[in-house]
C-alpha cells in the first residue's frame, strides 16, 4: 500500500515535472539550470551589495537571464518543443546562459574571478546532449563572447588590475579548454558505447536467428518448429479442428547423393525448401524436421482445402528442374498429413503425420496421404 505523503509527493511532481517521461527528464534538467541561474543572479546581487557591481545593471542582467530560463522551462514543460529537433532547448539554454556569464564577467568587476566556475558548469550541460561538432562549436561561442567581455573597457583600469584582468581571462580560457576537451571525450566515449550497443544487438539477432534457423535451407529449425507446434497447438485448443500438421519427405533422396554427390543433394534439399515454401500461404510455417524430411503446419483451413494445398505442394516439387553441373535433376516428395484434435499431444499428431507419410511412400511415392480420414491424393 501507498504512503499517503508518498502519494502526494509524486502528484506534486506529476504536477510540477508532467506524468509524461520525456517531457519529465527535460523539465527536470531545465529546472535544475534555472536553479543554478537563481543562484547566480542571488551571487551578484551579494556582490552588487558589496559594491562590486551596479545594482540596477545587475537587476537587469537577471530579469534578463532567468526570465529567459523561466519561459524556456515553462515552453519545456507545457509540451510546446516537443516538435522540433531539440525538445530539451539544450542549445538556446547554451547560448543564453553562456552570454549572461560574459555580461556578468563585465558586470562583476573586481569580482569577475566567480564566473569562471559557473562556466564550467554551462558547458557541462551539454555533455548530454550536443554531438562532437555541436559540442565544439559552443566552445568557440563561450571563447568569443569572454574575449568580448574581456576586452570590454572598465573595471580595472590600474595595473594591478590589469593584471588581475589577464589572470582572470587565463582562468576563463583554462575553464573553457578543459571543459571543452573532458566534454568531447565523454562524447567519444558516449558514440563508442553507442556504437557497441548497435554491434551487441545486431549479434543477438544473429545468434537468435542462427538458433532458431537451419543453416542449409534457412527454414526453421526442428528445435524451433516443436515451441511453434506446442504453442499453436495451445492457441488452437479453444478452436478446434483448424490445425494440420503435414510431414513432407524426398522420395529417393538417397540416390540423389550418391549418384551427383553430396552438395547437389544439398543444393536439391535448398531448391526443395524454397518451392515448397514459394506454395504456401500467408501464416502457414514450414521446417526442416532433420535429413531430408520437413514438417509444414498449416492453420485455419479445413480438411479438403488443405488436401488441395498439399497438392499443390507436390505438384509443384514434380514440376521444379534442378540444374546442377552438368545435370538437370527432377525430384518427387511424399506427404502424409493429420488434423490436430484437442486433447490430444502434439507428438501423437507427429507420429500420426508420420504414418501417413509413410503410408503415402508405401503407395508408391510422389503422393499425398491425409491421415485418419484415410483420403489419398495421387498425381
Ligand atoms: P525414401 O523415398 O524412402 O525417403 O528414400 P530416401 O532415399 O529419401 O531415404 P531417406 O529419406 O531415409 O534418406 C535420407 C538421406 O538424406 C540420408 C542422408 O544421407 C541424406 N541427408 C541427410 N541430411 C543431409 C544433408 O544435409 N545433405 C545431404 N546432401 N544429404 C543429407
Ligand atoms: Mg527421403
Amino acid at each position: 500500500m501507498r504512503l499517503p505523503w508518498r502519494a502526494a509527493w509524486e502528484a506534486c511532481l506529476d504536477l510540477l515535472l508532467s506524468r509524461q517521461p520525456h517531457i519529465r527528464i527535460r523539465t527536470s534538467m531545465a529546472l535544475l539550470a534555472l536553479s543554478l541561474m537563481v543562484a547566480s543572479s542571488l551571487v551578484m546581487w551579494m556582490v552588487a551589495r558589496a559594491g562590486g557591481a551596479s545594482v540596477s545593471a545587475v537587476n537587469i542582467w537577471a530579469l534578463v537571464s532567468d526570465g529567459g530560463l523561466l519561459a524556456m522551462t515553462l515552453s519545456i514543460r507545457f509540451g510546446c518543443t516537443q516538435e522540433l529537433a531539440d525538445p530539451s532547448l539544450t542549445i538556446p539554454q547554451m547560448l543564453l546562459t553562456i552570454a549572461s556569464g560574459a555580461v556578468a564577467y563585465v558586470l562583476a568587476g573586481e569580482a569577475r574571478g566567480i564566473v569562471p566556475a559557473v562556466l564550467a558548469l554551462i558547458l557541462f550541460f551539454g555533455t548530454f546532449s550536443l554531438n562532437i561538432r555541436q559540442s565544439v562549436a559552443m566552445g568557440l561561442y563561450a571563447l568569443a563572447a569572454f574575449a568580448l567581455a574581456a576586452w570590454y573597457p572598465g573595471g580595472m583600469a590600474n595595473a594591478r588590475g590589469e593584471r588581475l584582468d589577464l589572470a582572470y581571462g587565463f582562468m576563463v580560457g583554462i575553464v573553457l579548454v578543459g571543459t571543452t576537451a573532458i566534454s568531447l571525450r565523454i562524447q567519444i566515449i558516449r558514440m563508442r558505447l553507442r556504437q557497441q550497443n548497435q554491434r551487441l544487438k545486431a549479434a543477438l539477432e544473429e545468434i537468435r536467428e542462427l538458433a532458431i534457423r537451419d543453416a542449409l535451407t534457412g527454414l526453421l529449425n526442428r528445435r524451433h518448429m516443436q515451441e511453434v507446434l506446442w504453442l499453436e497447438a495451445r492457441r488452437g485448443e479453444r478452436r478446434p479442428e483448424t490445425m494440420i500438421i503435414a510431414a513432407l519427405d524426398i522420395d529417393s533422396f538417397k540416390t540423389v547423393n550418391d549418384l551427383h554427390g553430396h552438395a547437389m543433394g544439398d543444393q536439391v534439399l535448398q531448391a526443395c525448401a524454397q518451392v515448397v515454401g514459394g506454395a504456401l500461404r500467408q501464416g502457414d510455417v514450414l521446417s526442416r524436421w532433420g535429413g531430408d524430411e520437413f514438417i509444414l503446419l498449416i492453420t485455419d483451413i479445413d480438411g479438403a482445402a488443405a488436401a488441395e494445398l498439399l497438392e499443390r505442394i507436390r505438384s509443384a516439387v514434380e514440376a521444379m528442374k534442378i540444374e546442377g553441373p552438368g545435370v538437370t535433376l527432377r525430384i518427387t516428395v511424399s506427404i502424409g498429413a493429420v488434423m490436430h484434435r484437442p486433447g490430444r499431444s502434439v507428438e501423437d499428431t507427429l507420429e500420426l503425420a508420420d504414418q501417413a507419410l509413410y503410408a503415402a511412400k508405401r503407395a508408391g511415392r510422389n503422393a499425398v496421404v491425409i491421415g485418419e480420414v484415410g483420403t489419398s491424393v495421387m498425381p
